[in-house]
């Protein structure tokens, strides 16, 4: 019998943080049919392996592809990194359900975040799982649904609790999303309007979806100055009391007057897993964040649509009282300004100030860098993606190396062609996980490859409860990675982000070929996957 593939002689990594050993792989159909020795076997395609390793897809659990895929179907930026799994739907954003608020409502509500050029036409997770299988796309998608747009869709959208009929709603269409095989419930609670919602208003939504097999919360949590503790207590409140299993998003300090208290937070999360608590978080490989104007305006600016938000932004009184709050700054403790960097502004008059510090805006435009912020998020109507250089290496480096983590590089799948062509994206867009490979594992022996793989491969699938992914083994899902662990390295840089890595030679998803000898295909062989897979 004829195989479809052969991978010959590589190094088989598999997944579950064994070590490596020599085999052939073989793949028919779509799955994995042998992992051996297989030296009398045939196949239409051979590839020749030695020296590199043959590793399961990487599951990048922590994505903001949604969108992108529409606009940007080969999702190049993640492709050639060896990732054939973008876990969407993250932070409370998710682009369905609509609700009676509808498509266009959602979009204006979350396209701040969910940056795309395509129209949002559906309503349902459903809906929105055809048009990007029928569109074609070239990765696999695990969707979440977030709170945000179950806000959105109910209509609370001020900032306080949601009323009980609101409440009903939300925790009607969150079970809707689950039965059409939404993984889990994520929230964003440093963003508006997630952050409106009350620890109690949390615990009901997970009580709703808890019920479904798998389901798990994942959060973005209440971060922000002094709230390194408070926001892991509160995740596991939430996770102990509605009985579901959490995921907690980039764990990070981004207080610099708390870098180091790493231990303290894992004590945390080692009791709560003690007493029987499944939590478990995820990390990227930098010490710098991508985020938004949007999440350094109080919330009380950001109530209602985003016309109303807009239009306080505009009044003098109003923005006087927000440049006041925000020079004095939250728990007491002020930007610097100098390590805040344009990546995304969507209009062409403020193209010039991509990759400019607020600093160097401020000092341009002869104001305060409180108010260069506000007038450039009301000119882009409160969609401007920024970097934060915010983060301790050594804090980085202690959190992926704990045996609760796993990977996810908060980016998105793009072409460096497309929707994000002009701006200056993070890094992570293209290199998170060839630098964990080259920079972490290879050159600075944080963790050994297998564990490394692990994280990116079994443990996520393991979280999402994706049975036929994340291992090689035979009857499972080929999506596979063939990388050369001596060469692999990423090159994107803040400076210059639209860069490959070095090192992936080929990736496979469902059996084929998206990247060949480092070279894009153009094949759209991914799905939306479902949980309970
Ligand atoms: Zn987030």
């Amino acid at each position: 019998m004829a195989f479809d593939l052969i991978i010959r002689g590589g190094a088989v990594i598999d997944g579950s943080g064994k070590p490596g050993r020599q085999a052939d792989v073989a793949v028919s159909g779509g799955k994995i049919q042998a992992v051996g020795s297989l030296p009398a076997a045939e196949a239409a395609a051979v590839i020749d392996a030695s020296g590199h390793v043959v590793a399961p897809g990487f599951i990048d659990m922590h994505s903001h592809s949604d969108v992108t895929l529409l606009d940007d179907p080969g999702g190049e930026s993640k492709a050639h990194q060896g990732v054939t799994t973008e876990v969407t739907g993250n932070c409370s954003y998710s682009p369905f359900p609509a609700g009676s608020a509808g498509p266009k409502t959602l979009r204006e509500q979350l396209g701040s975040l969910l940056i795309s050029n395509v129209e949002w036409t559906w309503n349902t997770l459903d809906d929105w799982a055809s048009d990007l299988e029928s569109n074609g796309v070239s990765l696999n998608v695990a969707p979440q649904v977030g709170q945000a747009a179950l806000r959105v869709a109910a209509g609370a959208t001020e900032n306080r609790p949601a009323s009980p009929d609101e409440m009903r709603e939300m925790r009607r269409l969150a079970s809707e999303a689950f039965e059409q095989g939404a993984f889990s419930l994520s929230t964003g609670l440093s963003f508006a309007p997630s952050a409106y919602a009350s620890t109690e208003e949390l615990v009901s939504l997970c009580e709703a979806v808890a019920r479904y097999d798998g389901a798990f919360y994942a959060t973005h949590a209440r971060t922000g100055a002094g709230k390194h503790i408070t926001m892991i207590e509160e995740a596991v409140e939430i996770g102990r009391r509605a009985s579901v299993p959490v995921q907690f998003s980039h764990i990070s300090i981004t207080d610099r007057r708390f870098y180091g208290d790493g231990p303290k937070m894992l004590a945390l999360l080692e009791q709560a897993r003690a007493d029987g608590l499944d939590i478990t978080y995820d990390i990227y490989p930098y010490t710098a964040a991508g985020s938004n104007f949007n999440e350094t305006i109080p919330l009380w600016v950001q109530k209602g649509s985003n016309d109303e938000y807009m239009a306080r932004l505009r009044d003098l009184p109003t923005r006087e009282r927000v440049r006041d709050e925000l020079t004095r700054a939250a728990g007491g403790l002020r930007p610097l300004w100098d390590t805040w960097q344009v990546a995304y502004v969507g209009s062409d008059a403020n193209k010039g100030l991509i990759g400019m510090t607020v600093e160097e805006i401020a000092r341009d435009r002869g104001v305060e860098p409180e108010e260069a912020v506000l007038q450039v998020n009301l000119e882009e109507e409160g969609v401007v993606s920024v970097v934060v250089h915010n983060r301790a290496e050594s804090d980085v480096r202690y959190f992926m190396s704990q045996p609760i983590a796993m990977f996810g590089s908060d980016g998105r799948a793009v072409s460096p062609d497309g929707l994000y062509a002009s701006a200056k994206p993070h890094p992570r867009f293209y290199g998170a996980y060839p630098r964990v490979l080259g920079r972490y594992v290879r050159e600075d022996a944080v963790m050994p490859l297998e564990t490394a793989v692990h994280k990116m491969t079994g443990f996520p699938a393991r979280r999402l409860g994706l049975r036929d992914r994340g291992l090689i083994r035979e009857g499972l899902a080929a999506d596979l990675v063939v990388f050369d662990p001596n060469a692999v390295m990423d090159r994107a840089t803040f400076e210059d982000p639209h860069q490959y890595p070095d090192g992936i030679a080929h990736v496979f998803v469902n059996g084929v070929a998206v990247i060949a000898d480092g070279k894009h295909t153009g094949a759209r062989p991914g799905r939306a996957l479902r949980r309970g897979q």
